[in-house]
């Protein structure tokens, strides 16, 4: 980028930042969430900013601390009227995906974020058997991973759906 005019090239290098140090993720910007009242944007404070290069983005794995497991629909177009989702948020970052959305409940962005913070449900297996045992639980079908990716690349070191599947064959 140097030799490249901000002041008559601003796009152009802000996109050419973002997509040099975001190598390899889904979405190209982090933008804010649509319930946040605020938002940021890169821009130039005249002192070179602009010239540094960001830092790579890491994955963070956070603890997600739902107090259930078994997620409820009522929706007619569906073939099921409840789920498990072990994790919110997919590292594997597709630029499509219809669960980016729902970042924005958790404060955070449906872009960068969704596919950089996640919350995996650690307790999942044990909140899931004692949802199970629940006198007024009926068998129904189970669908797991509806909203996002039950085998994303953190569940090779958590193994928490492995654990959920193990938690359902005894049952
Ligand atoms: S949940 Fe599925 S569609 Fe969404 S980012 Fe992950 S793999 Fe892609």
């Amino acid at each position: 980028m140097a030799g490249l005019d901000y002041s008559k090239n601003a796009d152009l290098i802000d996109n050419l930042l973002v997509r040099e140090a975001r190598k390899g993720r889904g979405a190209a910007s982090n933008r804010a969430g649509r319930y946040e009242r605020h938002a940021g944007e890169a821009c130039d404070d005249g002192w070179g900013n602009l010239e540094e290069p960001l830092e790579k983005l890491q994955t963070i794995v956070q603890a997600d601390h739902s107090r259930t497991v078994i997620t409820r629909n009522a929706s007619p177009d569906l073939g099921f009227d409840r789920s498990i989702n072990a994790y919110r948020g997919c590292e594997h970052g597709c630029v499509y995906c219809y669960a980016r959305p729902t970042h924005a409940f958790l404060g955070l962005s449906p872009g960068q974020d969704f596919e950089s913070r996640i919350f995996a449900k650690h307790d999942a297996p044990e909140q899931l058997s004692r949802e199970l045992c629940h006198p007024g639980y009926k068998c129904r079908m189970i669908a797991l991973g509806t909203n996002t990716d039950p085998y994303q690349p953190t569940e090779r070191r958590l193994e928490i759906t492995r654990d959920i599947l193990s938690v359902l064959s005894q049952y």
